[in-house]
């Protein structure tokens, strides 16, 4: 997919005295009180920052924060705790401008100022044409920043960008374009991906996909319990959707169709219940009893996942193989990653709770690329051409 990267509009110099809109994810975590408890975003929103003020640029940048009424401020939605953090990582002061839709603040080339929380202007949500005309008037170069909401139509990720007299990608956004690009449209083969997590509904897209596109399909955790019904094992009191079991079918019959396979636990790792305390058994997959539960992939599968995955040219991964949170169920999880950061595949991987088993084994330096956006990410994963990659792709022209 073709679109102008920012990165290339400052090196040859196009920036220069240009009035330049971020549209940036600053959606920080922060306690009761109003403190940010996290700024992995903020530290995250730098580089596009850094290269508009490098290049010369008079630089605005606005970013959602929570869920705020449109056109009703409260203090508590302000980006106020945002702009003095970000002045403190830049070393120079942020101003925060409220009510800028009609312009009418100053910020000179060599500056950034910070525009309150978008979502509390009318019309955001809805992209509704008078904003979007608005917004694209405050600029000369729209960049868009936050993947995070690349999913999304709004005024400020889609509106402005077909109002702005140019836009583009910021290196955030162009980063996970990249990489995205590589994974799914020009995959080293073979493709592997690995769909994990609870529920078969939740990912029945993401699957279907997926089977179209990958060349194993590695499913694990409660989604394959499903799996293992549908090819007619006895699951005792697993957590499956008996009622997705075609779907399951579906699946495994359009991979089969392509000569590709969806391989199933031989073993998995049981208890009765889902504890701290429970005690772990190993079983073949065959022998699972009416109470247990099957919580993880036994030894002998993570073996032959890891085996696949040693071999891929690509590797795509979302969601756990087992209740990684308590270590007796935490084997397949964790051999997963550890095979995926061994791998000389280029691997890419993204999820809420993906992302937590990544910090857990610690592994985030050895993947190829971790995507910051969860809803986003999903969505790729589900053949859809995102917003921000459409309206990018239509203004490059
Ligand atoms: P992600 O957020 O990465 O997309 P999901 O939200 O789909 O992943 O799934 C993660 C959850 O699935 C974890 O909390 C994990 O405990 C749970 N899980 C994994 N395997 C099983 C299983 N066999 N039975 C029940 N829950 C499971
Ligand atoms: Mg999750």
């Amino acid at each position: 997919m073709k679109f102008l990267r920012f990165s290339d509009i400052c090196a040859s110099g196009q920036a220069q005295g240009k009035r330049v809109f971020i549209r940036a994810d600053l959606n920080v975590p922060q306690d009761d009180a109003g403190n940010i408890t996290e700024d992995t975003r903020i530290r995250a929103s730098l580089p596009a920052i850094q290269l508009a003020l490098g290049a010369g640029a008079a630089v605005m940048v606005t970013s959602h924060l929570g869920r705020p009424t449109e056109g009703e401020f409260r203090p508590e939605d302000s980006l106020a705790p945002v702009a003095k953090r970000l002045g403190k990582m830049l070393g120079r002061e942020v101003p925060l401008i409220s009510n800028w839709v009609d312009g009418g603040f100053e910020v000179q080339p060599g500056q950034v100022v910070l525009l309150e929380n978008c979502r509390l202007n009318k019309g955001e949500k809805k992209n509704n044409p008078e904003l979007a005309a608005k917004l694209g008037k405050l600029c000369d170069i729209f960049v868009h920043d936050a993947f995070g909401t690349a999913h999304r139509a709004e005024a400020t990720t889609y509106g402005i960008a077909e109002t702005a007299p140019v836009a583009c990608a910021g290196p955030l956004l162009a980063a996970e374009m990249d990489a995205l690009t590589q994974a799914l449209l020009e995959p080293k083969r073979p493709l592997v991906a690995i769909v994990g997590g609870s529920k078969v509904s939740t990912k029945l897209s993401i699957l279907k996909t997926l089977a179209t596109k990958v060349d194993q399909l590695i499913v694990g955790g409660g989604i394959a319990n499903t799996f293992l019904l549908a090819a007619g094992k006895r699951i005792g009191d697993s957590l499956a959707e008996p009622e997705m079991v075609r779907e399951a079918q579906q699946v495994m019959d359009i991979m089969k169709a392509r000569g590709a396979e969806v391989p199933l636990p031989v073993d998995v790792v049981v208890a009765d219940e889902v504890s701290i305390l429970a005690r772990a058994n190993r079983l073949s997959a065959d022998e699972v009893g009416p109470h247990d539960r099957i919580l993880d992939v036994g030894p002998k599968t993570s073996a032959k996942l890891a085996d696949i995955i040693a071999h891929a040219g690509t590797i795509v991964w979302n969601g756990p193989v087992g209740v990684f949170e308590y270590p007796q169920f935490a084997g397949g999880t964790k051999m997963m990653a550890s095979a995926i950061a061994h791998s000389e595949a280029f691997s890419i991987a993204g999820g809420g709770d993906t992302l937590a088993a990544i910090a857990k084994f610690d592994i985030a330096n050895d993947v190829g690329y971790i995507s910051t956006g969860g809803g986003a990410f999903l969505e790729v994963l589900e053949g859809r051409i995102l917003p921000a990659f459409e309206v990018l792709a239509k203004r490059a022209g």
